[in-house]
Formats: structure tokens, C-alpha cells, sequence
């Protein structure tokens, strides 16, 4: 069952006018309504299904700089910071530890890979370092694998997802941001080719901006606006064990499994080498974008006609403001549960430190995550619709970086000076 997260009340409509609309109620776009609602910006956040739903509800809560690529490291540092004072921004727990994470080696060739990312970072002081196998045994004892090495940052950590995105939701409502659930916004209203409004499924609402923070819908969104925004879906597979003893809290991540300890005392594992891609027409389309990516990858990717498939081909691709859109015929994408890999990660997680052997899986769910051809999120205007912004795209890494994604977001919606250099994730390098 997918995780819920802590209720938030959220608004029962919205006012006829504002000046920023946030689509999307995931976590980053609501890090954005936060910003803005700080600063006294009205702004209102529509939800097509429940808040932090899809992704946002469903990830394994790291926190990490760690083997991203140099230029978006600055944002997960910067997102460090502002998960560290989260908890007091917001005034409620967030489920955020400095507990490091470490990636595990199994050959020499893997240590190189980690050993070639410590280079290209290390003009970013990082504290990640390599570390030996004794070193391994003495982090997280107990331990039963062969490694050859491994990559360990003591500053990153993780937060819980299931607390995340409601204790943020609560503080932007609390701040005066309007956040409504089940509305799903059809297309923008434009005037002489800028944003005017939005056309929700309950009728306009009139704003200077848009901030279009619809995961892995924004690619529908903008492709009947006559946009193609290159993502792909990639569907992983994840679960929860009851609250247990475990051999430390750092996140740990083998070549074929994943844990990580929450403040409950339960864990979040998942098969990390398996990756289901079910078939889409965008497969077709864009997917010769995504060739290199594919050759790099150390995991496997299985390809799948699936009933996703299915579900993409029926739903439309073009309609207009007065049409039923795809977003209310999908309200939450929630693809079905890989057995078989939560399966595999029991028994690769078994193998390699035995107090895992056989864990109860107490939940289990799977989420689709919205992949860019380099795995960078976009996030900036939109040259040809001015007024759209966009926060999208996060390539199954984008719950560490939210809290400064959000803000570079709100940031470039207000013209303020970003948070970060904001050109890595420039829509107009696709
Ligand atoms: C299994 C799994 C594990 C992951 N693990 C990690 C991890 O450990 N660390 C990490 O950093 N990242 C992780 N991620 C990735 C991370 O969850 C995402 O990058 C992040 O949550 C993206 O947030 P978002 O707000 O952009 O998107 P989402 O959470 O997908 O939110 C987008 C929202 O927009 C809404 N929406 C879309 N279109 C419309 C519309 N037209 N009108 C109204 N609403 C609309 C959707 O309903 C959705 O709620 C993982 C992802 C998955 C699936």
C-alpha cells in the first residue's frame, strides 16, 4: 500500500485571482508555495489528487550529495542547510538526520567510478571520502558481503516523506498560501501569449505566474501546449519493515539492495539494480534521447508492455480548456507493487548483513519517477510562454534537493537573486 502522509486540511476552493499558481502538490511544489507564502506572495498550490501522492509520498527519504553530478551538487548543499532548519521553520518534525550514507564497491572498477566522482567534486569540499572494507565492517558491523570499498558522506542523511510534505504543506497553509486537493488544472489561460490564469476543472483562476511542478505529468501539460519536455517514466519498487534493530543508521547502498533506518525505527529498502520502464508512446518519441544513459547504467532497466502501457495509450494527448483532461482521469499515478524485486531485495539484503534475513515487509508500494535525458531536474522560464516556470523533472532524486529546488523555483518566479546558479537546469539546453 502506497505510504499516506500526515493529513493537512487544505482549502475547499480558491479565490478568483492570485499572483503565483503552483500545479502540482508534491513536495516541490510545495517548498515553492512555503517560499512565497514567507515573503507574503499570494499563492496557491492546486493538487490534481492528495498532496505528495505520486512521488513525493513514495521515496526512500535520502538526502544526499553524494554521486550526483558536480553541478547539482551546490543545490543538494544547499538543500542540507534548509532540511537541517526544517524542522524549526515549519514547527513540526520532518523525520530529518545527518546520518550519513554510504555506497558499497563490490569490484576495483566500482571503487575507480566512486574514486573519478571525488575528483570531479572536489573543488566543492565535500566530506565524502573512500573507505576500506575494515572501515565498512566497523560503520555497519554485522556485515557478511564481500566489498571491494566504498563511498561514504557522513553529512548527508535522509528525511521522512511520510512527515515531509504535510509539516511543509501545514506551514505554507499557516503562512497564507491556498492549497486545494482533487483540482486538476487543464491548461493555462493566455493573453497576447502570456499567462494570464489557469483553466482548472473547477473553472479559473486569474495570476501573474505559473509554476508548473507536475512531476511526471508536466510532460502532458506542456505537450498540448505545443512543448515537448523530454521525461520518461521508470517505476521503482520499494517497502518498509516493522520498527527492528539494525546494524547502524547510516543509509547504506549496495549494488543490489538499499536500507535506511527512520526515526521510528522501521527501514526503507529496495532493490537499487532493478528498474521497471513500462512501455510508453514517449518510449518511442523521445527515447533515442536517453541511449547513453542507458549504456551507463550498472542496474537493469526491464522494459515492459504493462498495464501502464495501456493506461498512457488511452489517455489523451491533445484537448481544450472545456474537455475532461488526462489529470482528472488519473488523479494518482500508483503503479502496482513489484513483488519480485522487493523479493530480490530481501534476499540480496539477507546475504549481505543476515539480521535483514527474511525482514517482515510490512508495506509495500512502487512510484514513477520522471527521468531527463541527463538526469538533471529543469527548473527556470519558459522563453515562449512568459510567466510559465518550471520545477519538473527530477529524475528520481529530487525529494534531497527539494527544499532548495522549491526555493530556486520561487526565487526565479520573483526575480530574486537564486539560492544557486541556476543554469544547470535551464529548460533551453533540451
Ligand atoms: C520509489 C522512489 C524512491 C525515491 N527515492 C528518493 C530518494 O531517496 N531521495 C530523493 O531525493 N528522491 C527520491 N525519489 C524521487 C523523488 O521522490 C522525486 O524526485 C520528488 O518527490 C519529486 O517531487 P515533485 O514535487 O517534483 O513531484 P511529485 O511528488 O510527483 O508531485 C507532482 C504533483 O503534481 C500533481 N499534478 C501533476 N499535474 C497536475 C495538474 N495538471 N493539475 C494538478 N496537479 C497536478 C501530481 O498529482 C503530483 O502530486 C524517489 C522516487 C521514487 C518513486
Amino acid at each position: 500500500m502506497a505510504p499516506t502522509i500526515t493529513p493537512v486540511e487544505t482549502a475547499p476552493g480558491f479565490p478568483p485571482r492570485t499572483s503565483v499558481v503552483i500545479i502540482g502538490g508534491g513536495i516541490v511544489g510545495l517548498t515553492a508555495a512555503l517560499t512565497l507564502a514567507e515573503k507574503n506572495i499570494p499563492v496557491v498550490v492546486l493538487e490534481k489528487g492528495r498532496l505528495a501522492g505520486e512521488q513525493s509520498s513514495r521515496n526512500l527519504g535520502w538526502v544526499r550529495k553524494t554521486i550526483r553530478a558536480a553541478p547539482d551538487v551546490p543545490l543538494a548543499i544547499a538543500a542540507d542547510r534548509l532540511w537541517a532548519e526544517m524542522a524549526t521553520r515549519v514547527g513540526a518534525n520532518v523525520g530529518y538526520g545527518r546520518t550519513g550514507i554510504m555506497y558499497l564497491d563490490r569490484t576495483e572498477a566500482d571503487v575507480a567510478g566512486h574514486e573519478d566522482w571525488l575528483k570531479s567534486v572536489s573543488h566543492l569540499s565535500l566530506d565524502s571520502r573512500l573507505v576500506t572494507p575494515s572501515e565498512i565492517d566497523e560503520l555497519v558491523p554485522g556485515g557478511e558481503g564481500k566489498w571491494a570499498g566504498g563511498l561514504y558522506t557522513p553529512s548527508d542523511g535522509h528525511a521522512d516523506p511520510t512527515l515531509a510534505a504535510s509539516a511543509i504543506a501545514k506551514a505554507a497553509i499557516s503562512k497564507g498560501a491556498v492549497v486545494v486537493e482533487n483540482c486538476a488544472v487543464r491548461t493555462l489561460s493566455l493573453e497576447a501569449g502570456r499567462v494570464a490564469g489557469v483553466v482548472t476543472e473547477r473553472g479559473e483562476i486569474r495570476c501573474d505566474h505559473v509554476l508548473l511542478a507536475g512531476g511526471l505529468w508536466s510532460r502532458r501539460f506542456l505537450g498540448n501546449l505545443g512543448i515537448s519536455l523530454p521525461t520518461l517514466p521508470l517505476v521503482c519498487s520499494a517497502f518498509r519493515s516493522p520498527p527492528m534493530q539494525g546494524p547502524c543508521k547510516i543509509g547504506v547502498a549496495g549494488p543490489d539492495f538499499s536500507f535506511c533506518q527512520h526515526q521510528d525505527g522501521s527501514f526503507i529498502m529496495t532493490q537499487r539494480a532493478a528498474l521497471m520502464a513500462p512501455l510508453t508512446l514517449d518510449h518511442v518519441l523521445i527515447g533515442m534521447r536517453y541511449l547513453s544513459q542507458l549504456r551507463g547504467n550498472r542496474g537493469i532497466v526491464r522494459m515492459k508492455v504493462e498495464r501502464e502501457t495501456i493506461d498512457d495509450l488511452k489517455l489523451p494527448r491533445r484537448w481544450g480548456p472545456a474537455d475532461e483532461s488526462p489529470f482528472e482521469k488519473r488523479r494518482v499515478m500508483d503503479p502496482p507493487t513489484i513483488s519480485t524485486f522487493n523479493r530480490e531485495a530481501v534476499a540480496n539484503l539477507g546475504a549481505a548483513w543476515p539480521l535483514f534475513k527474511g525482514v517482515e515487509i510490512k508495506s509495500a508500494w512502487a512510484g514513477t519517477m520522471d527521468i531527463t535525458p541527463d538526469t538533471h531536474p529543469v527548473i527556470g522560464p519558459v522563453a515562449s510562454i512568459p510567466g510559465l516556470t518550471l520545477a519538473t523533472g527530477f529524475s528520481g532524486h529530487g525529494f534531497g534537493t527539494s527544499p532548495a529546488a522549491g526555493q530556486l523555483a520561487a526565487e526565479l518566479v520573483t526575480g530574486e537573486t537564486p539560492i544557486v546558479d541556476p543554469a544547470p537546469y535551464r529548460f533551453e539546453r533540451f
